[in-house]
């Protein structure tokens, strides 16, 4: 299924504690790193992507309320979210659901699984 995209050059070893947020994919545990989802593999790291799904859709919900963060919040790099893969773009982790900028609002792009660490 998944092709090995290989990260060059990871000299951090992810595991509990490291400090970078775990989360549950496809039945495996990858890390959020740098708005990458690495995946332990063979002695390298994978990128990974979240596919777009039922669970995980790609769609426009201009009626979702962002609980978890203030109205009106904008994320970009360094608003104190995660940033996720997904599909062809990035989301942002917000209380364990997938948020994606659009326009004036975040869509919902369904939850995700925490691995507390
Ligand atoms: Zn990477
Ligand atoms: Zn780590
Ligand atoms: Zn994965
Ligand atoms: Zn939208
Ligand atoms: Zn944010
Ligand atoms: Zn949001
Ligand atoms: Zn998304």
């Amino acid at each position: 299924m998944t092709d090995c995209k290989k990260h060059d050059s990871h000299d951090h070893v992810h595991g509990p504690g490291c400090g970078h947020q775990a989360i549950e994919h496809d039945g495996h545990v990858d890390y959020l790193h740098d708005g990458h989802l690495h995946h332990a593999h063979d002695g390298h790291y994978d990128e990974h992507t979240i596919a777009v799904s039922e669970t995980n859709p790609d769609a426009c919900t201009p009626d979702h309320r962002c609980g978890g963060h203030e109205e009106g919040h904008v994320h970009g790099p360094g608003c104190g979210h995660e940033a996720v893969p997904h599909g062809d773009h990035i989301d942002y982790l917000v209380d364990g659901h997938l948020h994606h900028v659009h326009g004036d609002h975040c869509d919902d792009h369904g939850p995700v699984k925490l691995v507390s660490s």
